[in-house]
C-alpha cells in the first residue's frame, strides 16, 4: 500500500472521530435541557395542586362563617318568638328559622364534599412533591455526567486534532486538497474497492481504473465520486482463494461453436484472450488484452470453421471456458467487462493449476508402476 494511502486512511479515521466527538459534545446540553423541561412540567403540576388545596380551604372557611351567621340568626328569631303578640308574627319567624336551618344543612353537605376532596388533593400534592424530588436528583446526576463526558470528549478531541495535523503533514499537498474537497461534500474522501466496486459510491470501476488500483503503484480517483481509491490486500487474497483451491475444472467442448484461448504473446498486444466464433460457415476472431479488456485490432472474419481458418493462433494457446453471444460481445464495444475478464482469469488460473498438477503427478505415477512391474 502506498504511504500516502496509509496516511489518508489514518487521516480519515481521525476526521471521523473528530466529527463524532463534536456531535456528541453538541448533543449533551440538549439532553440536560430536555430533562429540565420535564422538571418544569412537574413543578407546574405541584403548584397547581397546592393552589387547589388553598382554594378549597378558603371555600370551607367561607362556608363555616356562613353557618355561624345562620345560627346567630336562628337564635335571634327564637328570642323574638317569645315576645310575639300575634299568630302571624310567630309563623313568619318560624318560617325564617326553617329557612336558615335548610341553608345550614346545604352548606354542611358542601363542607363534607370538600373534606372528601381534600384527601385526594393531599395525595396529588404528595405525589407531585416526590416526583419533583426524584427528577431534581436525576437532573443533578445527568448534569454531572454531561459535564464529565464533555470534559473527556474535549480532551479526546484535542488529542485527535493533534493526530490529524500530524497525519496531514505526511500527505502530498495536491492529494490532501483533493481528499479534503471531496470529504467536505461527501463525508469521506477515500474509499475501499471491493468486488471491483467503489465502496464510497457503489459504482463499478472501469477495468483500467480497477487494475491501476490493484497494482497499488499510483494514486487513483473514482471516476464517479472522485474519492481516492485503495484496495485492502487482505481482501484480495480472500477473493482469489476459491480459484486456487478449485478441485476440478470444467473442460471446454472440442466442437463448441465458440472457443476462448489465452496466449502469452500476440503481435504487439502482449498477453491476450482470443475468442473464435463459428457461424454460417464463417469464423470470427476477437482479441482482448487480458488486463484492461481492451480489444486489440478489429474483428477478423475468415471462411470455414476457426480451427482451419486461424490455425496459427491456436497452437501453443491455452483453451479456456467461455460462452457469450455475438450480441453480448457487440454490446461490450471495445472493452470486455470486468466480470468477463474475471471469469477468464479464474479459468486460466485453474487451467494452469491443472497443468502443473499433471506434470508433477507424472514422475510419481512411474514410481508407483515401477515396483509393480519389478514384482511380476
Ligand atoms: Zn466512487
Amino acid at each position: 500500500m502506498l504511504p500516502d494511502i496509509e496516511n489518508l486512511l489514518r487521516l480519515q479515521e481521525a476526521d471521523k472521530e473528530i466529527r463524532r466527538l463534536q456531535e456528541e459534545i453538541a448533543e449533551l446540553p440538549k439532553r440536560v435541557a430536555a430533562i429540565e423541561q420535564k422538571l418544569a412540567g412537574t413543578k407546574a403540576q405541584l403548584e397547581k395542586a397546592q393552589a387547589a388545596v388553598k382554594s378549597d380551604e378558603a371555600a370551607r372557611k367561607k362556608h363555616e362563617t356562613a353557618i355561624t351567621d345562620h345560627r346567630g340568626k336562628i337564635s335571634k328569631y327564637r328570642d323574638q318568638s317569645l315576645e310575639v303578640k300575634t299568630n302571624e308574627q310567630y309563623k313568619a319567624l318560624l318560617a325564617e328559622i326553617q329557612f336558615a336551618e335548610k341553608e345550614i344543612s346545604e352548606i354542611e353537605d358542601k363542607i363534607l364534599e370538600l373534606m372528601v376532596k381534600a384527601d385526594a388533593r393531599a395525595n396529588e400534592v404528595k405525589a407531585a412533591q416526590s416526583e419533583l424530588k426524584a427528577e431534581t436528583a436525576e437532573i443533578e446526576k445527568e448534569k454531572e455526567k454531561a459535564r464529565q463526558r464533555t470534559a473527556e470528549d474535549e480532551k479526546l478531541l484535542a488529542e485527535w486534532r493533534g493526530k490529524r495535523d500530524q497525519f496531514r503533514t505526511g500527505i502530498e499537498a495536491d492529494l490532501l486538497r483533493q481528499y479534503e474537497r471531496v470529504s467536505k461534500f461527501r463525508g469521506t474522501g477515500i474509499a475501499e474497492v471491493r468486488d471491483q466496486k467503489c465502496m464510497g459510491c457503489q459504482v463499478m470501476l472501469r477495468p483500467q481504473t480497477f487494475n491501476d488500483v490493484r497494482s497499488g503503484r499510483q494514486i487513483v480517483y473514482c471516476d464517479s465520486c472522485q474519492r481516492v481509491l485503495y484496495m485492502n490486500p487482505a481482501e484480495e487474497v480472500v477473493e482469489q482463494k476459491p480459484v486456487v483451491h478449485r478441485p476440478r475444472r470444467h473442460h471446454p467442448k472440442i466442437d463448441a461453436p465458440q472457443a476462448w484461448y489465452y496466449r502469452s504473446e500476440f503481435d504487439d498486444a502482449g498477453e491476450v484472450y482470443l475468442c473464435f466464433t463459428n457461424s454460417g460457415g464463417q469464423a470470427s476472431r476477437r482479441v482482448y488484452e487480458i488486463h484492461t479488456g481492451r480489444m486489440a485490432g478489429d474483428i477478423l472474419i475468415r471462411e470455414g470453421d476457426f480451427r482451419h481458418a486461424f490455425p496459427e493462433n491456436i497452437t501453443d494457446a491455452i483453451r479456456l471456458n467461455g460462452d457469450w453471444s455475438e450480441e453480448e460481445m457487440d454490446a461490450w464495444g471495445t472493452e470486455a467487462p470486468m466480470v468477463v475478464l474475471d471469469s477468464l482469469h479464474a479459468d486460466l488460473e485453474a487451467a494452469r493449476y491443472e497443468m502443473r498438477a499433471r506434470s508433477s503427478a507424472k514422475p510419481e505415477a512411474h514410481a508407483v508402476v515401477a515396483p509393480g512391474q519389478a514384482a511380476s
